[in-house]
């Protein structure tokens, strides 16, 4: 098979890596290479970050009015949606995730980027009620610089989007690096950003692996910013990286989030509820509901019914409009799936549905629905992230309970709550510990709607109103009013 041939963008030019090196991305419903990418060295993330920087400073993008950065971004936006099926298409082929799933995010992110662009001319400064008479003060919101945004593969384009839009709508520049098993769709998003006349090297895009193309990007000097979605153990070299400069950051990390099914819950949708959370995407997702908590009185019905839900999805070629279930998106994250499954029954874990990978023809890397039943919270199954279409479910007797098991995690990313008494979902809303909470519903996104996560699902929030302020610096500008010569210089006024 003849590969696709992609170059990165690079100050408005379209490159290859200098060394001529590169890699290929694998389709992960056949196994099979269908990509070639420029392996980016830390020659070619020094020209991005200098393209970024020299655009930063230059007055085509400074003098630009935050009216006009809206336009631009709304015209993206535009394109996006234009480009809609071959964007939904790409990105399937690229991660195996279902062009059901891809064309729905890809479009929903016209909307992302419209929002985002109303917000970047109004994001005002304030004045201040100052206790000095004959001083007057404003505060203003400035652009931080050239922001590195480091994206995984598991929804490139949308992670991408939350990183981009308010970064750019604040008249930030960016350098992006998008996974080495997902990149594709980030280099048509540079396409198109360009067509919409965003300036050269505003925008960049470096491709390659993390551990080189990656770390060189997050501890250049002249990153200002770093946001990130991706792994702790990546976290981790990534808030290390930032210490040489300070780079301010945003880490959005994994979870292992609870969906907490009461007994007065209205069931069906409960049980549609625990399939959005862990079976979508197959569990590829930082907000899969992996935990289910469920009340004693249903819970044995509710296991029954959703073995036997599980059981009808339908795993298959991603771009297969019938499919409800695609391939996990690496070979690794099968292997890291498979690992943990066999922890899980060392542990004592019940298998109840799946572990293991089904029959289907070709060499994907698919993988069932998979259920176990935990008599113990402190299981690993239950602590730790799968990242794949695995769930575990436990009993519990009473709201108490419940917010306890709820709580007894690391992470803090998302929590379901399935309950029709109106007190106990508030009650339960405050108290869990997570950065998102849905009731009576699952894995519902808005560009509206800040998402991020406590503990260790990491720090900062993307999307919602706010989003453009975490792209910004305060500024406090003082003047003084008075006519009267300055006074003593070795007093602080
Ligand atoms: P990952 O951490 O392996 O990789 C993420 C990105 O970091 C990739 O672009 C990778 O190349 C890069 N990278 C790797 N090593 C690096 C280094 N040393 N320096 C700089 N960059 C480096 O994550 P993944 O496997 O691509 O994605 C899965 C993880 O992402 C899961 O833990 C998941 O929960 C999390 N995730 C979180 C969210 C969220 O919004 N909270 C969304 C999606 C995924």
């Amino acid at each position: 098979m003849t590969l696709a041939r992609f170059q990165m963008c690079i100050d408005g030019q379209w490159v290859d890596a200098l060394s001529g090196k590169t890699f290929q991305s694998l389709n992960p419903a056949l196994a099979e290479a269908w990509a070639e990418l420029p392996d980016a060295g830390e020659d070619d993330v020094e020209r991005a970050v200098q393209a970024a920087q020299k655009a930063f400073e230059s007055q085509v993008w400074r003098s630009l009015s935050a009216t006009a950065r809206g336009k631009l971004l709304r015209r993206l936006g535009d394109l996006i949606a234009e480009n809609k099926e071959h964007l939904a298409q790409l990105e399937s082929r690229d991660n195996g995730k279902l062009i059901r799933e891809t064309r729905g995010q890809v479009g929903y992110l016209p909307e992302f980027f419209h929002y985002t662009a109303g917000l970047a001319d109004k994001l005002e400064g304030g004045t201040l009620p100052l206790d000095k008479p004959d001083m007057f003060a404003y505060t203003t919101h400035e652009p931080i610089g050239v922001v590195a945004g480091i994206i995984p593969w598991n929804s490139p384009l949308y992670l991408t989007a939350i990183k981009l839009a308010p970064a750019l709508a604040a008249g930030n520049t960016i350098v992006l690096k998008p996974s080495e098993h997902a990149s594709a769709t980030i280099l048509e998003l540079a396409r198109l950003a360009l067509e919409a006349g965003f300036p050269a090297g505003v925008i960049n895009v470096v491709t390659g692996y993390g551990p080189s193309t990656g770390a060189a990007l997050t501890r250049h000097p002249l990153v200002r910013k770093i946001a990130f979605t991706g792994g702790a153990a990546t976290a981790r070299h990534v808030v290390r990286a930032s210490a040489e400069n300070f780079a301010k950051l945003s880490l959005e990390l994994g979870g292992k989030s609870p969906n907490i099914i009461f007994a007065d819950a209205d069931l069906d949708s409960a049980i549609n509820g625990a399939v959005a959370g862990i079976y979508a995407a197959s569990g590829q997702s930082c907000v899969a509901g992996s935990r289910l908590l469920v009340q004693d009185e249903i819970y044995d019905e509710f296991v029954e019914r959703l073995v036997e839900r599980a059981k009808r999805i339908r795993i298959g070629n991603p771009q297969d409009d019938a499919s409800e279930m695609g391939p996990m998106a690496t070979a690794q994250q099968l292997a890291v799936v498979e690992g943990l499954v066999a922890d899980a029954l060392a542990e004592g874990a019940r298998l109840r549905l799946g572990g293991k990978r089904p029959q289907i023809d070709g060499n994907g890397w698919y993988y069932e629905p998979t259920l176990f039943e935990c008599d113990n919270h402190s299981m690993k199954i239950m602590q730790e992230e799968v990242f794949g279409p695995v769930a575990s479910v436990i009993r519990f007797k009473d709201e108490a309970q419940a917010l306890a098991m709820a709580n007894d995690s690391q992470f803090g990313l998302a929590a379901g709550i399935w309950t029709r008494d109106l007190g106990r979902a508030h009650r339960m809303a405050k108290a869990v510990r997570s950065g998102i909470i849905w009731i009576n519903t699952y894995r519902a996104v808005s560009a509206m709607a800040p998402i991020g996560g406590f503990n260790n699902s990491g720090y900062g929030r993307e999307s919602g109103i706010d989003s453009v302020l975490a792209y910004t610096e305060l500024k406090t500008v003082w003047i003084n009013l008075s006519q009267a010569p300055m006074p003593d210089p070795f007093v602080m006024r």
